[in-house]
């Protein structure tokens, strides 16, 4: 985060405490999203970013990880996904967690991620 904010993107960010920061987010959409669809930090772009469409669970018991339903898998290299798979390891758990629950979002900001992420295909890969 320390990156994005030197890149000169302080106002996407609302501080919750000095350790903690959150992004502000319109409609549900990340703030770094161009009108084209391009992230415009991508070279920044956090460990979440560059793990997909791998993504960290900690809803069950332990660290699960879902592949996302997403044209791109099968366009995957072996060593890719176990790149992507590390990036998602490299989130610490408590960000995995409790992301949601102590966000600043609003209710119904936070039942459309919900529902954007059961779209996901949850093929465990272990
Ligand atoms: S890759 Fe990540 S940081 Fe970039 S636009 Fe998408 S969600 Fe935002």
């Amino acid at each position: 985060m320390e990156k994005v904010l030197d890149a000169g993107h302080p106002d996407f960010f609302i501080e919750i405490n000095p350790d903690q920061f959150e992004l502000r987010s319109r409609d549900a959409v990340c703030p770094f999203l161009a009108e084209d669809f391009s992230c415009t930090i991508h070279e920044l772009r956090p460990p979440a970013c560059r793990a997909w469409p791998v993504h960290a669970s900690c809803e069950g018991e332990g660290r699960e990880y879902l592949l996302m339903d997403c044209p791109i898998v099968d366009r995957l290299s072996d060593e890719e996904l176990g790149e992507m798979m590390a990036q998602a390891g490299s989130i610490p758990e408590e960000n995995i967690v409790n992301s949601f629950k102590r966000s600043s979002l609003s209710k119904e900001d936070i039942e459309l991620i919900e529902k954007r992420f059961r779209m996901f295909k949850s093929l465990v890969l272990k």
